[in-house]
């Protein structure tokens, strides 16, 4: 089995990027008003995306199961209105939730939540209830910097998070910590934003001690950590300078990091410095980097390859990487995988 836990459906429908679109126009022109009744989308359309992407790319690459969120970068939730967030958030979890209707083998969803920078977390709530009760969802995205790159917001171990928190650990799901698009053009989306909040998002978690108000929240950081792995000692280091518990007391019984890292060396380094316990097998295919890699001439996220191939793993370590973490980490799947 093997369990790939972060893909999004970055091939929707156009009909529905054109919804957003004229959404945001509609706040645009001040005159925004809920028009989701008029979007109507057939199952066909959903299969044509999926068919000769993320499914055939399950197929070519023999993983199982995605795990499967709305578009990362198209949740914007720095973009519209409070409003425009809801209705956008609740429509793309509905799509997604119809892609795992039309293949419960293949996908496993996760919602993102209807953040809006200012806006208390606690607004989320509901949306999460619903995507975990209703649509099946066994975790979310939370974004910690709805504002897309300027960090407005407080950080991740202040309590205005804390009703989110509480909520996720009653629902027993975790959260991928994933940004959005960036509106500050220092900030390369996927390139430097996404990167760069990863690490963030970690060096916040040393800095508090959000994990002792809640012990059994979970976080996976996505990217393979942003710069963690590669300055491992640099954290380590951090962390006792403050007087922080070593990172494996501190963090390591709740945060997780998966392995969308594009080249074999970045996983080998990965697989040698992070505990095995704390990897989980992930591609983003058909995400931020689509092209084939003139070195291995394979694609750069065909992510199983480097996992296969780093000589830091022994064979029962691979299963754990593929399908014993995650099963960790989303205690709901394996109620979902009978
Ligand atoms: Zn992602």
């Amino acid at each position: 089995m093997i369990i790939d836990c972060h893909g999004h459906y970055t091939t929707e429908p156009t009909a529905q990027i054109d919804w957003r679109q004229a959404q945001l126009k509609l706040v645009e022109a001040g005159d925004f008003k809920p028009t989701r009744a008029l979007l109507d989308i057939s199952d066909d359309a959903i299969r044509e995306g999926i068919n000769d992407n993320q499914l055939k790319q399950q197929r070519e690459r023999g993983t199982d199961k995605t795990i499967f969120s709305p578009r990362a970068v198209g949740m914007g939730h720095h973009l519209g209105t409070a409003d425009t967030s809801m209705e956008w958030t609740r429509l793309s979890n509905d799509m997604v939730h119809r892609v795992t209707q039309l293949y419960p083998d293949n996908f496993i969803g996760v919602c993102s939540l209807p953040q809006y920078p200012g806006v208390e977390p606690k607004y989320c709530i509901p949306e999460l209830e619903r995507a975990v009760n209703e649509l099946d969802f066994i975790g979310c995205n939370l974004n910690p910097d709805p504002s897309g790159a300027m960090w407005s917001d407080p950080p991740l171990t202040d309590k205005w998070w804390y009703p989110l928190y509480e909520k996720m650990c009653d629902l027993d799901v975790p959260a991928m910590i994933h940004v959005s698009g960036s509106c500050n053009p220092n900030f390369h989306p996927t390139g430097a934003h996404y990167i760069a909040a990863d690490t963030t998002a970690f060096m916040q978690l040393i800095s508090g001690d959000l994990f002792k108000d809640f012990p059994s929240l979970k976080f996976v950081i996505p990217h393979g950590g942003g710069a963690v792995p590669f300055h491992w000692g640099r954290y380590r280091g951090l962390a006792q300078d403050m007087g922080k518990p070593l990172l494996d007391d501190h963090l390591l019984n709740n945060v997780f990091f998966d392995t969308c890292v594009y080249h074999q060396a970045g996983i080998d380094c990965m697989t040698k410095v992070v505990p095995v316990k704390n990897i989980l097998f992930a591609s983003e295919m058909v995400g931020a980097v689509r092209g084939v890699d003139p070195e291995t001439e394979h694609n750069y996220d065909d992510t199983k390859r480097y996992i296969d191939a780093t000589p830091n793993l022994t064979a029962k370590q691979r299963d754990q990487v593929f399908a014993g973490n995650a099963l960790n980490v989303y205690p709901r799947l394996a109620a979902k995988l009978g």
